[in-house]
């Protein structure tokens, strides 16, 4: 169950706020491996380089990574 009565007015991350997903204006997800931000919509990966987000569609990977792990 989510609790959603105090999530608006403390954001641990208020980059996250001005982001949404160039391609389709989605939420994005923070995520800490690789650092970067997640649109789940188009399953993209949106890297941060030197802090700061690159938020271009043809930069993104592809969500998740494969990375041959499995
Ligand atoms: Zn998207």
């Amino acid at each position: 169950m989510l609790e959603s009565n105090e999530v608006s007015t403390l954001s641990q991350d208020p980059l996250i706020d001005l982001l949404a997903c160039p391609k389709c204006r989605g939420t994005l997800e923070r995520v800490e491996q690789p650092e970067g931000f997640v649109c789940k919509a188009c399953s993209l990966h949106y890297a941060v380089e030197d802090g700061l987000p690159n938020m271009l569609v043809d930069d993104a990977k592809h969500w998740p990574l494969s990375d041959g792990a499995q």
